[in-house]
């Protein structure tokens, strides 16, 4: 098979993504292996590429946004996947034991695995997952829709809940990026009014386009207060303007794997009369399926630049430098 391969970590402009002939890989035990359709790219893939992560498997395929249709299972698969089509996410391994496990917070597990950082992911014609950890994927959705609902759409889908939205009620986004794009139609579909705070106008005019009241670049331009609030952006100097603007009783969810330092906060200003700041982490499989069957149900549509498998290193630059609207999707052929 063709698989885009990291052999050692380096900046993205070096190109560190090697076309590579591979034997395609082999479903263990309760696996299915999947003839890959598309696989969405992520802001997770550059920090895997260029180092930000803690390295872990080295060579590796990167990807863990994959749709495709299962054509073998390993011994001991129960579900019966065999020629369905699913999607294969971040999340590819919890212990099932842990304290967090076994409270229903699997997404904090003590000992988690991730597709396309501790296991070979999608940016390959054929790619490997266990079968517990897959998504069947709602009908609602082509190959490449349904590709960024599985990062961009589950972890930005528990960052919203996490931010208490409360339909018809007031929420800010902070970033326009993949997430906040499948968000914001959830939360208009929810009759919420959105505001989105983003830098570039092509992104505001993305946001404008897509039914938000109010796009700007500071949030002090907003033109009310709000309920909820959802910082999509890694950037740590938006938390105090946020708060700011949030109503008493509001909740800050922020999104991000990873974050620029948070400026001191004012008691009095930016917490006081219960504003909550929550952080969010993974997803549990509860959230995916949730997400997809809401998605599938508005239906939502996300929108996506395409680019071949073997373009996978330009796709990461246009999306380190911004130059991408909603969502980059490699497709085989
Ligand atoms: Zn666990
Ligand atoms: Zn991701």
């Amino acid at each position: 098979m063709k698989a885009m391969v990291l052999n050692e970590i380096a900046p993205i402009d070096t190109s560190p993504l090697k076309p590579t002939d591979r034997d395609a890989p082999v479903p263990g035990e309760g696996e299915v292996r999947l003839k890959v359709r598309a696989c969405a790219i992520c802001r997770t893939d550059l920090h895997v590429i260029e180092g930000e992560l803690p390295r872990q498997k080295l060579p590796i395929i990167p990807g863990h946004q994959v749709v495709g249709v299962v054509e073998a299972e390993g011994s001991g698969c129960r579900r019966g996947l065999r020629g369905k089509r699913v999607g294969v996410a971040w999340l590819r391994h919890t212990c099932g034991r842990c304290h967090y496990c076994e409270a229903g917070q699997e997404n904090l597990c003590e000992q988690p695995r991730f597709t396309g950082y501790h296991a070979d992911g999608g940016y390959a014609e054929y790619a490997v997952a266990p079968e517990d950890f897959v998504y069947e994927l709602p009908d609602a959705f082509s190959d490449v829709e349904a590709a960024p609902l599985l990062c961009a759409g589950i972890v930005g889908y528990r960052a919203f809940r996490r931010s208490r939205p409360r339909d018809g009620a007031t929420l800010a986004i902070y970033g326009f990026g993949s997430s906040a794009h499948v968000i914001i139609q959830i939360a208009l579909h929810r009759g919420m009014t959105v505001h989105v705070v983003t830098r570039g106008d092509r992104h505001r005019r993305l946001a404008r386009e897509m039914g938000a009241a109010w796009a700007g670049g500071s949030a002090a331009d907003m033109p009310e207060s709000v309920d909820s609030a959802v910082i999509y952006a890694p950037a740590g100097e938006l938390v105090p303007q946020a708060l700011r603007k949030l109503n008493k009783g509001g909740t800050l969810s922020l999104a991000g794997i990873w974050m620029t330092p948070i400026p001191e906060l004012d008691y009095e200003k930016h917490v006081f009369y219960e504003r909550d700041i929550r952080s969010t982490t993974a997803n549990t499989r509860q959230d995916g399926r949730e997400l997809l069957a809401e998605a599938a149900e508005i239906p939502i549509r996300p929108h996506t630049t395409t680019y071949p498998l073997a373009e996978a290193n330009r796709a990461l630059q246009d999306l380190k430098a911004d130059r991408i609207n909603g969502t980059g999707v490699l497709v085989m052929d």
